[in-house]
């Protein structure tokens, strides 16, 4: 999945541009040339299926998924089309959410206060945590 420079013209500046055939596409920031690299593993691509979906029904929107994730709002998109994933309508709230390491999750489950009223789901997000919650964090 490393990749570190343009095949076109040598540059290491690219971004990530989605996801074309399981394979992540790149896009040089100096020749706007597009290449994608080694195919993604199965289990890799269906995690962040999983986890694209999963942040979906959490209510976050497209871009903020993109942003987490790294993976373009057109591929989650699709995602969501393909299964078929429909949320129930709600526009009045939207979820917070933490991005936390393991020591800093099990310090903020060891105050009460910041449990107590309202759930929390968790969801583990490449080497750290996520923590989505229906209240507005206090801090
Ligand atoms: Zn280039």
């Amino acid at each position: 999945m490393k990749q570190s420079s343009c095949p076109n013209c040598g540059s290491n500046s690219f971004v990530k541009a989605g996801i074309v055939n399981e394979r992540q596409r790149f896009k040089c920031k100096k020749c706007n040339y597009f290449f994608t690299v080694n195919k993604l593993g199965k289990q890799i691509d269906d995690y962040y299926v999983n986890k694209a979906l999963q942040l979906y029904l959490e209510g976050l929107t497209y871009r903020e998924i993109e942003r987490i994730l790294g993976i373009s709002h057109v591929t989650i998109m699709n995602w969501v089309k393909k299964y078929n994933i429909k949320r129930p309508y709600n526009s009045e709230y939207h979820p917070t959410y933490k991005i936390l390491n393991s020591s800093e999750l099990s310090k903020y489950f060891s105050d009460p206060k910041n449990v107590k009223g309202s759930g929390v789901i968790v969801t583990e997000l490449g080497d750290k945590f996520m923590l989505i919650k229906w209240e507005r964090f206090k801090d």
